[in-house]
C-alpha cells in the first residue's frame, strides 16, 4: 500500500453537490466531458496517483536529485523519472496543453480536482510537468514563430521554467537587473542570475524552455521596464525541433530544502561564458 489514498468521495461532493458543475459540464466549450466522463477521468487518476505517482514519493525525497556542477545537469532518481513518465504516457498533460495542439479543455474546478490528486501523491511530477501550461502562453502571447516554439513544446513534452526572481528582487520584482540586448538577427542576449528557480534543470526531458524575465537594453525601471524572454536550454530547428548547439543558460547551485527535494530550485546563471540567447515573447 502507498503513502496515499486520494479520498474521491470528497472530491465528487465538493464538485457536484457544492459547486453544481453538471450545469457546465457536458455543455459548450465542456461538450465533450460530461459528469460520467469526469468521474472516470477522477476514478482513473486515484489508481494512477496512489499506485504508479505515489510509487517513488518517499525515494525521491530522500534521495533528491544529484546536480554536477562541471555540466549544470541536474539528474533525479530513476523511480522518479518511472513515475514522471506514467503520468506524461497517460496523456494527462493534454488538460493543460492548449486545445488547439492537442489539449483538452475541462473547467478548471475538475482540472484541479485532478491537480489535488496528483499533488497530494507525488507533488513534484505536477511542478515538472509544468511545460505544457508553458506552452498555452507561448501559444497565446506569441508571434507565428513562438506558436510554432509551442507546439514542439508539446509535442516533444519539453520543459518549461519561469525565471522572474534574482539576488535582491524577490517581492520586488521590479528591481531585477537581468539585461536584454537585441543582436543584428532578431534574437537577443540575456546576461543575469537568477534564484529559486524551480525545474531549473532535469533529465526528465531533452530541452527545456525557460521564460525569463530580463530589461531591455534602454528599458525603464520597475516593473514596466520588463520584458519575457524564451530562452531554450539547446536550440532547436524551428520545423523539426531536433536539438543543435548547447545556449548559455546554466545551473550553477541547486538549493538544500528541508522537503520535496527531487524537486529542484535552481541558481541560474545567463549569458556569462556564452551568449544566452532568446526571443522577446510577442515582440513587445
Ligand atoms: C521552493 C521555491 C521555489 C521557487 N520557485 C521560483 C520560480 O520558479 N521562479 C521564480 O522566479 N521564483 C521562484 N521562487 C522565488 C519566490 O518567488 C521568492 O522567494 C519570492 O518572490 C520572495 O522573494 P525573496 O525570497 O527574495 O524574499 P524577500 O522579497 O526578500 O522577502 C522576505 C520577507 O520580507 C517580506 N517583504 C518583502 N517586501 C516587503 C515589503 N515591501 N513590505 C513588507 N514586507 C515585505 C516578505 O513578505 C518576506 O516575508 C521560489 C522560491 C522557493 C522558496
Amino acid at each position: 500500500m502507498s503513502h496515499y489514498t486520494a479520498n474521491l468521495r470528497d472530491i465528487e461532493f465538493c464538485l457536484f453537490d457544492l459547486l453544481g458543475r453538471e450545469k457546465v459540464l457536458g455543455t459548450s466549450v465542456y461538450s465533450d466531458v460530461d459528469r460520467d466522463t469526469a468521474m472516470g477521468m477522477l476514478e482513473e487518476m486515484k489508481r494512477l496517483c496512489e499506485n504508479d505517482l505515489a510509487a517513488s514519493f518517499i525515494e525521491g525525497d530522500r534521495l533528491g536529485t544529484t546536480f554536477d556542477k562541471s555540466t549544470g545537469d541536474v539528474t533525479v532518481p530513476a523511480s522518479f523519472k518511472k513515475s514522471y513518465d506514467a503520468y506524461v504516457n497517460g496523456e494527462w498533460w493534454r488538460l493543460d496543453a492548449p486545445v488547439d495542439l492537442g489539449g483538452m479543455k475541462i473547467p478548471p474546478s475538475v482540472r484541479w480536482a485532478i491537480a489535488e490528486m496528483v499533488l497530494g501523491s507525488n507533488p513534484a511530477i505536477h511542478i515538472y510537468a509544468s511545460g505544457y501550461a508553458f506552452a498555452q502562453v507561448a501559444y497565446v502571447l506569441g508571434t507565428p514563430e513562438q506558436k510554432q516554439i509551442a507546439k514542439l513544446m508539446v509535442d516533444r513534452h519539453w520543459g518549461a521554467t519561469m525565471q522572474l526572481t534574482e539576488p535582491d528582487a524577490g517581492s520586488d520584482v521590479g528591481a531585477g537587473r537581468s539585461k536584454a540586448v537585441q543582436q543584428a538577427d532578431g534574437t537577443w542576449h540575456i546576461t543575469g542570475t537568477k534564484r529559486f528557480i524551480t525545474s531549473g534543470d532535469a533529465d526528465l526531458y531533452e530541452n527545456i524552455v525557460h521564460f525569463v524575465l530580463a530589461r531591455r537594453e534602454g528599458g525603464g525601471p520597475g516593473t514596466k521596464g520588463l520584458s519575457l524572454f524564451l530562452i531554450p536550454k539547446f536550440m532547436f530547428d524551428h520545423k523539426t525541433g531536433d536539438l543543435g548547439k548547447r545556449n548559455g543558460v546554466y545551473v550553477t547551485n541547486v538549493e538544500h530544502k528541508m522537503g520535496l527535494n527531487v524537486s529542484s530550485t535552481c541558481e541560474m546563471n545567463l549569458g556569462e561564458h556564452e551568449p544566452a540567447v532568446g526571443y522577446l515573447l510577442g515582440d513587445v
